[in-house]
């Protein structure tokens, strides 16, 4: 089966949050084998809910033949691992030890149940635009047509 690259991006806002992104990458790597490009971590503050505890972002590209929905089985499987317990609901965000999501799956567009893809809100949040500029700058949203350093310039504006 061909391989994809993957875009995922890691957010945590609780405990020691460098060790929860190494322990985070670490798992990922183990399921998906070596990441071919990771982002710095950035600190941001949380995006749709208040909360004094800002946030560790990054952004990691992994080549894989994973399908889609069992590589979402996977990030929820170790986000479970690491003690994550609650979803958010209904747009209703919360403090969280890590949270794994799924932002480009090659140039696939999904849209089911379970997951969508490309990521609904990545070009809203600038703590996935300004890491993924470090690493893809020039990667184009399949269905906006633009690049992560349009997506972001469009942000600062
Ligand atoms: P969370 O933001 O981790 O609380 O995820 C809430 C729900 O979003 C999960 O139950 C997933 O099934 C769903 N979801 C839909 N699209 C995605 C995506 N691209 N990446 C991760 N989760 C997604």
């Amino acid at each position: 089966m061909d391989k994809k690259t993957v875009y995922l991006g890691l957010g945590t806002n609780t405990g020691n949050k460098q060790e929860n992104m190494r322990r985070a990458i670490e798992n990922l790597s183990l399921a998906l084998g070596s990441p071919i490009a990771c982002s710095t971590f950035m600190e941001s503050e949380p995006w749709g809910f208040e909360s004094d505890n800002t946030f560790l972002n990054c952004v990691i590209a992994f080549s894989t033949s994973m399908p889609p929905l069992a590589l979402l089985d996977t990030t929820e499987q170790i986000e479970r691992s690491m003690g994550r317990t609650s979803k958010s609901l209904n747009g209703q965000y919360s403090d969280r030890i890590i949270d794994i999501d799924i932002l480009f799956y090659g140039d696939e567009i999904i849209d089911c149940e379970r997951l969508t893809v490309p990521h609904p809100l990545l070009h809203k949040r600038s703590f996935v635009l300004a890491p993924m500029c470090q690493i893809a700058s020039h990667h184009i949203h399949p269905l906006l047509g633009l690049t992560m350093e349009q997506l972001l310039a469009a942000q600062e504006n």
